[in-house]
Order: C-alpha cells, then sequence, then structure tokens
C-alpha cells in the first residue's frame, strides 16, 4: 500500500481467516508521513486495538507485529522480518496452538469481522490518537474497556406494533439486515446487523419504531403470517 493508514482491521483478519499465522505491517517512520495524514499513527492504533481483540478472542497477540522504519533501512527490515518468522514459528499454528478447532477459529473470526464497524464508531476518538510515547502505548485500549465492549454490545430491535413500513430503515441499512416489504413489518435480521445504529437514527420520529437493547434478549421477531400491517380506517388489510 502506498501508506499504512489504508491497512484497515477487516485486512488483519481476512488474513487470519486465510490462515495466515502471522501478520507483519511496516510503515513509514512516526512523524515522518509523507502525505502529511499521519497515517502511521492510525494505522498503529488499529493494530493496537486489533491485538486487544485477538485476546478477547483467544488469539495470541503477538501473532501481529507493526514496526517504523524507512525506505532506507534494508537490513533492518530484513532483521526484523526474521525476527517475526521466528517468533511466529515458535507460537505454532493459527488456532491449533491456542486450543481452537477450525469451526471455533472460524466462528470467532467471523464474529469480529462482523462486530469491526462497532467497533471502529466506539473507538473512534482513541483511533485518532497521536501518542508519541511508546510506553504509553500499551495503556491506549486496555482489557478491561474490551470487556466492557462486548459486555455493552447493543441488538437493535423493531417493535412490530409501531413499524409502519416506511421502508427508510431498510433501504439505509448498509448490510441488508433488515426485511420487509410494503406493508410488511419490517424485521432486524439479527446474524447480518453490524450494529451501526443507522436504522435507529433514521425511523422517523413519528413512528419510533426501533429500540436499542442492551445487556437484554432480543424478542422473538413476529410471526410471517403476522407481518401485514392493517391500516386504520381501511377496514381490511392493505
Ligand atoms: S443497526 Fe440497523 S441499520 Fe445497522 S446493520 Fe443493524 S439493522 Fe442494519
Ligand atoms: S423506518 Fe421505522 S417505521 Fe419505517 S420500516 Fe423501519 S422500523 Fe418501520
Amino acid at each position: 500500500m502506498m501508506c499504512t493508514g489504508r491497512v484497515d482491521f477487516t485486512f488483519i483478519f481476512r488474513s487470519f481467516a486465510k490462515r495466515a499465522d502471522g501478520v507483519f505491517i511496516a510503515g513509514c517512520r512516526l512523524d515522518e508521513c509523507k502525505y502529511i495524514t499521519h497515517g502511521n499513527y492510525h494505522t498503529l492504533n488499529t493494530v493496537l486495538l486489533t491485538k486487544r481483540l485477538m485476546e478477547y478472542f483467544g488469539l495470541n497477540p503477538d501473532r501481529l507485529r507493526i514496526e517504523f522504519m524507512s525506505s532506507a533501512e534494508g537490513g533492518r527490515f530484513a532483521e526484523t522480518v526474521n525476527d517475526f518468522v521466528k517468533q511466529v514459528r515458535s507460537i505454532g499454528p493459527l488456532g491449533k496452538s491456542e486450543g481452537l478447532d477450525e469451526g471455533e477459529l472460524t466462528s470467532k473470526l467471523n464474529q469480529v469481522t462482523t462486530l469491526i464497524p462497532y467497533i471502529k464508531i466506539a473507538k473512534k476518538d482513541k483511533l485518532s490518537s497521536q501518542l508519541k510515547n511508546p510506553d504509553l502505548w500499551d495503556q491506549l485500549f486496555t482489557r478491561e474497556e474490551i470487556d466492557a465492549l462486548f459486555r455493552e454490545l447493543p441488538s437493535y430491535y423493531i417493535d412490530p406494533e409501531k413499524c409502519q413500513a416506511c421502508m427508510t430503515c431498510a433501504r439505509r441499512c448498509p448490510v441488508e439486515a433488515i426485511s420487509g416489504g410494503k406493508n410488511l413489518i419490517h424485521i432486524v435480521d439479527q446474524e447480518k446487523c453490524i450494529k451501526c445504529g443507522t436504522c435507529l437514527e433514521v425511523c422517523p420520529p413519528k413512528f419510533s419504531a426501533v429500540t436499542k437493547l442492551i445487556g437484554q434478549p432480543v424478542p422473538p421477531p413476529v410471526p410471517e403470517e403476522k407481518r401485514t400491517i392493517v391500516r386504520k380506517g381501511k377496514g381490511k388489510e392493505s
């Protein structure tokens, strides 16, 4: 990539999903950004958060490393890569070394990948930090806050009594997680939902049909035969 700032969480987790045993990111030295955007700080923060997410999901965070160097440091680059390869070899194969079978590993990686938009929104302020002191990097994201992040994981639920099938939420959902249609009560597919909160924002206030639930179960979806909305004054199902 032209800049490490382009490295996204999804790139890292996709590498692990393709069964890379380690991911190494080399970027320009901090405070020497060619584009003045300081994208390397953003990637540093992405890596620090990804390491905590890996811990949370039972993966060894040492499988991921970021180093900053200039293009003139070929010798250092080679040494660092060799050292990382040695480290990853000593950790062993992804998943197996962590006591996870293939199914568990796939499920954990799918789970974290689905939640990346939520995680980015929740941690957007810290992701734009520029911590110059390496001694502070380890404290930017704590284990406790990652535990809280998942403990407070929201679910979005459409109240069948309030939904008026205006279809706004289904049109605006970025991952097509809302099923609906004309005169049909809309339903959130919890498996597909990436917790972006857009449906809550766009549901017209006069309907206020979307609720954010934290720490409570999502009510079961309304059965198919009861999804058609009966409008007042029409006397029959429309
Ligand atoms: S929060 Fe709402 S808009 Fe966002 S992905 Fe989930 S269902 Fe779709
Ligand atoms: S925006 Fe609100 S009222 Fe409109 S379909 Fe979605 S949940 Fe129903």
